[in-house]
């Protein structure tokens, strides 16, 4: 069997990846595709216990050492237990943030130095790289209204300050540069719309 394909979505919050991989998922099912919906950290039993412990606020005393460690095994769980076997199936996989945020978030947003990185992250998810990641594309106060308009924006989000998000923003960008053949920026502040005949006109190759 054809192994299946494994598409990536990154971005800042708010740049509109969940209302994309949503209506992606709508459109490649009723193409006759199977396609299996995920998110990082996340996906797996495990990974989401992970995910609780990352995200609660109250683990305000967490070390960026030990973030980033918990981010990887949450990884090396979803890889091994999901990802591969839906991909070794011929699902089409569709995951929400995968190893571009751990570069844009503990490397350009926290300041992690990259080599060391990359080599951590190669030893949680093996070879295991996205077919094609994209990056949306958006300004960080565009994103930040989004969230407004939603209530979601977090105090704590915004407390980070506009400087950590620009930092993250600019650190996709400058990946998405890097690696042209697997990363493939999408200009997010258009209409969603938009931005979903983009994605669809985009992935096509990779089906
Ligand atoms: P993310 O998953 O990247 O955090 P969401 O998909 O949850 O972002 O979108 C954040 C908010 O912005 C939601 O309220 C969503 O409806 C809205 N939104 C998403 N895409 C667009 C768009 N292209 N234009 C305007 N609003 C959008």
């Amino acid at each position: 069997m054809k192994r299946g394909s494994f598409i990536a979505f990154e971005g800042i919050d708010g740049c509109g990846k969940s209302t994309q991989v949503a209506l992606l998922r709508e459109k490649l099912s009723r193409m006759g595709y199977t396609v299996d919906v995920t998110r990082e950290p996340g996906g797996t039993v495990i990974s989401e216990r992970i995910r609780e412990i990352l995200i609660d606020p109250k683990h305000s005393e967490m070390t960026d050492e030990c973030e980033i460690l918990l981010y990887l095994a949450a990884r090396a769980q979803h890889v091994r237990q999901r990802i591969v076997p839906a991909l070794e199936n011929g699902d089409i996989v569709l995951c929400d943030r995968f190893q571009l945020a751990t570069f844009a978030y503990q490397g350009f947003g926290r300041g992690f130095p990259m080599e060391r990185l990359i080599e951590l992250n190669e030893f949680a998810m093996g070879a295991n790289v996205p077919d094609v990641t994209f990056v949306f594309d958006i300004p960080v106060e565009e994103a930040f209204n989004r969230m407004r308009k939603m209530n979601k924006l977090k105090d704590r989000l915004e407390s980070a300050g506009d400087e950590f998000f620009h930092r993250i923003h600019n650190g996709y960008l400058e990946l998405g540069r890097r690696d042209p053949q697997r990363v493939s920026i999408i200009d997010a502040s258009r209409s969603i719309e938009e931005v979903q005949n983009e994605v669809i006109e985009r992935i096509i190759p990779f089906l």
